[in-house]
């Protein structure tokens, strides 16, 4: 099968397409007819070695996929061959990530894809939509009635968080760096939109709660924005640090006073248990619609380097994703 490969890190260019042998599922294992796999920041991160993420070599990137069961090992209950599911890694082996036309996954990877959703929305799911709900639900503890400040809606984990915390009865502003990206937030739920380059934005975002500041910050860029993010927050504010890219000074006196909450937070650290209830209530979502994945752009996966450049510009609008 083909298959993107990574022999070594560094630049996009290290993305090859290769052939690598089928995968055949052991007990318990199923074999996914990869159709459409998600691209995430975390992707690039891994395949350059940065922020102290140091890949077994060699590799097949991706941990987001979309398709139908091709087939079924021994022990495996309720899947069968040609039902749609979406994947969520990372996954059993270094030689198989969802940039290949086949990944071999546990039940506990794949997840039933309703048929109105395409495979380019199920491979936008599991790491925008996971994040998201890991941030809202379990570490801010967002309630209905409170106000939440997307900073970064536009991406992949925004749009998840808009419609998560509108489904929710969270009142949601939301920032957007472009035009572009603010009509999306808008069409997915935010009840405000902001431009995170405008020079007035904070003050905007403050007279938009009256002053009285925002409950919840969910913080796509934390080293850009912490230290105002602080100056943001309601009375017993919480920020979820999501993304960040770099070193950050804040004034602690801002948290004190407020007695606010800064609260990291990484998919990574969330446990099987945390798996099965995020994707239970992921799934709920996705079945009656309330959450429906935004794909930006495809591209095709031999051209995966393009698409690892392309998640890293400005200007995000929805998910990235390869076509396999
Ligand atoms: P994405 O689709 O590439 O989106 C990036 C987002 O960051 C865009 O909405 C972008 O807005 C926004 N952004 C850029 N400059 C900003 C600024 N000055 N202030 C606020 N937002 C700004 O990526 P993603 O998948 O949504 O991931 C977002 C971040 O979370 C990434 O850093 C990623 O590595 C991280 N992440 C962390 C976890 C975790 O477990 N902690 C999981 C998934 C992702 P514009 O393009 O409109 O400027």
């Amino acid at each position: 099968m083909k298959a993107i490969c990574v022999r070594q890190t560094g630049g996009p260019e290290v993305l090859v397409l290769e052939e690598i042998p089928d995968p055949v599922p052991g007990e318990g294992q199923v074999v996914v007819r990869i159709r459409a796999a998600g691209v995430n920041p975390v992707d690039v991160y891994i395949r350059s070695a940065a922020q102290g993420r140091n890949p077994s070599l060699p590799y097949v990137p991706g941990m987001d996929g979309a398709g139908t069961i091709e087939a079924v090992g021994p022990g495996v209950a309720g899947f069968s061959a040609g039902d749609r599911v979406y994947v969520g890694g990372p996954l059993p082996g270094l030689l198989n990530g969802t940039y290949s036309e086949r990944a071999l996954c546990t039940t506990a990877h794949v997840h039933p894809l309703p048929g109105h959703l395409t495979f380019s929305q199920g491979a936008a799911v599991n790491v925008a939509y996971a994040t998201a709900y890991r941030a809202i639900v379990d570490r801010a503890g967002a309630r209905p009635g409170e106000t939440m400040l997307v900073h970064g809606g536009g991406g992949g984990v925004g749009i998840a968080s808009v419609q998560i915390a509108r489904a929710m009865g969270i009142t949601v502003l939301a920032t957007a760096g472009t035009e572009r990206g603010r009509a999306l937030v808008v069409e997915q739920g935010a009840h405000r939109v902001f431009d995170h380059h405008s020079p007035d934005y904070l003050a905007a975002i403050s007279a938009a709660t009256s002053g009285r500041g925002v409950d919840v910050i969910i913080e796509m860029l934390a080293n850009v924005n912490l230290d105002k993010d602080l100056s943001l927050l309601a009375r017993a504010g919480r920020v979820v640090v999501v993304g960040n890219r770099g070193r950050v000074e804040i004034d602690a006196r801002q948290a004190m006073g407020r007695d606010a909450a800064i609260l990291g937070m990484t998919l990574m650290n969330a446990t099987p248990d945390d798996r099965l209830r995020i994707h239970a209530a992921l799934d709920a979502g996705l079945a009656n619609g309330t959450l429906r994945p935004v794909v930006g752009r495809e591209f095709p996966l031999a051209e995966a380097a393009a698409a690892h450049d392309a998640v890293m510009e400005a200007g995000a609008h929805g998910k990235i994703v390869l076509i396999t």
